[in-house]
């Protein structure tokens, strides 16, 4: 009985996280692995392709690969090869766009997460403060088969002006929307949707929301079904709060995740 209160008061909190796309969609592998293309030379930020991945690959180990209570770990892929220049010009285009977006005039279709340096003004960075251009491009159901993520490299690019460290936090917030995550309320989240150069660290609704779509391990009472579990000794208190929240919050998150992907990346431009 005591379980089934604390069940009821964590229960009536509420998430502000969002997600990237209205199907709660997911990588379905929990090994996810970031590529950056050959192509891309950064010239704006005078970064290679190799650099770039460093930069990613740190901005991940900084943020989205310090959470216990999540499965999801987010791996050095490499340099992608290709001489494709849609990578560098190519619209973004999600995956339920009402655009007239087409393979001709679109970035390619990748597996897991590839970066590349786009400059195309007109379709995707029509302001240079807009720092980067995220989303889940190519699912199959509720899965994520491979996310885009562009980074802003045209003229005057506010991305070429940031240091090491906030270039770091800002593709950690771009990733967060190749692995499904939208947009947090919270001002100070990785996720809100502005200021992501200046965070060092993950907040409480940024672990909520990998929690969420990368469940580590629900051992408490994580879905209703689980409620009878009341007696089982939990070894991690944290986890079994976020079971709770996970079990009882689910109908309201329901409601969170009905954003579309393009809108979400149009709020994204508002990067600045
Ligand atoms: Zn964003």
């Amino acid at each position: 009985m005591k379980l089934f209160i604390l069940c009821l008061l964590v229960s009536s909190q509420a998430w502000a996280f969002r997600l990237s796309t209205n199907i709660n969609a997911t990588f379905a592998d929990k090994n996810v692995k970031i590529f950056v293309t050959s192509n891309s030379t950064c010239t704006q930020a005078g970064i290679s392709p190799a650099e770039l991945l460093e930069i990613a690959v740190d901005g991940v180990n900084k943020f989205w690969n310090t959470v216990p209570t999540s499965s999801l770990r987010l791996e050095r892929g490499g340099i992608l090869n290709t001489t494709n220049p849609l990578f560098l010009t190519g619209i973004l285009c999600a995956s339920d766009s009402e655009s007239t977006c087409d393979v001709t005039t679109s970035v390619p279709a990748v597996t897991d997460i590839v970066i590349a340096c786009n400059n195309n003004t007109t379709d995707n960075f029509p302001s240079a403060s807009y720092l980067g251009l995220s989303a889940p491009t190519v699912l199959s159901g509720s899965k994520i088969k491979g996310s885009i993520i562009l980074i802003n490299d045209s003229a005057a690019s506010a991305f070429s002006k940031l240091s090491r460290s906030e270039m770091e936090s800002v593709l950690a917030h771009e990733i967060g929307h190749a692995i499904g995550i939208g947009h947090s309320n919270k001002n100070e989240a990785l996720m809100y949707y502005k200021n992501s150069d200046k965070m060092h660290r993950l907040a409480q609704d940024d672990i909520d929301a990998i929690s969420y779509l990368y469940p580590n391990k629900l051992d408490g009472c994580g879905l209703f079904g689980g409620i009878i579990n009341f007696n089982q000794k939990n070894k991690n208190g944290n986890n079994f709060i976020l079971s709770l929240i996970f079990g009882l919050s689910l109908g309201l998150l329901l409601n969170f995740a009905t954003k579309h992907i393009t809108r979400h990346v149009k709020t994204d431009r508002q990067l600045s």
